[in-house]
């Protein structure tokens, strides 16, 4: 049987992975790809699947929920993108973590929801490190002050960060930015604040996931590497 499209990207992009964690000396499942299969076909989510891969990333509420009944139920969920909070409950039992928590009404949310769902949330929080103003996130100084806000809260467990570098032909020119992202984590796990404990750094995109892993990522977010460019904006 011949590789499909989506197979042949996957081995590219693992081999590329391989080589980062060689590099940073690095042991290679420190590092999650997560593919990103936003505005991408079911069968294409079917080919990673069946390529062995398990961690996929969404942007949206409603492709997740239209995505996860026609695929294996092994599939961990994640959610990446800018979230609303009248969508939070439809994730509690598809979701394995919320990538994108910048504010203290979203968390609250997701704890009112996950304790209601009997569960606990994972999640990140979006850091906007390059000040990007159409970017999402928290800027690194009020990182700490929404951890601590948001950290006693019950039903969610504060694992990390995460931050969408800007877009760039250069990968080299997000370095800065990964780097930074990595020194406020390990300042704030530093302060050994309860229910935090800052392990995840979900950073590094197809242009940029081998520098930001030299630079720490634990999770990494692969779309267009693996499923080609996407066909209208998102
Ligand atoms: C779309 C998206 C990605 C993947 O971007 P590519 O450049 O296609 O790899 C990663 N993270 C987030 C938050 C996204 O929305």
């Amino acid at each position: 049987m011949s590789q499909t499209f989506v197979a042949k990207n996957l081995q590219q992009v693992r081999e590329k992975v391989d080589k980062a964690c060689k590099r940073a000396g690095r042991d290679r499942n420190s590092v999650l790809l997560i593919c990103v299969t936003k505005t991408k076909p079911v069968s294409m989510l079917q080919d990673a699947y069946d390529a062995g891969e398990r961690a996929f990333g969404e942007n949206r509420v409603q492709e997740i929920v239209d995505k996860v009944p026609q695929l294996p139920d092994d599939i961990h969920w994640h959610m990446i993108g800018h979230l609303q909070k009248n969508k939070v409950k439809f994730l509690m039992d598809r979701a394995v973590m919320i990538h994108s928590v910048d504010n203290e009404a979203l968390a609250k949310t997701i704890s009112k929801e996950a304790v209601k769902a009997g569960r606990v949330m994972p999640v990140l929080i979006e850091v906007n490190v390059a000040g990007e103003e159409t970017k999402f996130g928290v800027s690194p100084e009020e990182t700490e002050a929404l951890i601590r806000a948001i950290a006693p809260l019950p039903g969610i467990s504060i694992r990390g960060l995460m931050t969408i570098a800007p877009y760039t032909e250069d990968a080299e020119s997000n370095r800065p930015y990964f780097k930074r992202l990595r020194e406020l984590s390990v300042d704030i796990k530093n302060k050994s604040i309860d229910n935090v404990t800052m392990d995840e750094l979900s950073m590094g995109m197809t242009g940029d996931y081998e520098v930001a892993i030299e630079e720490g990522a634990t999770m990494i977010r692969v779309g267009t590497g693996i499923f080609g460019e996407r066909q209208y904006p998102v």
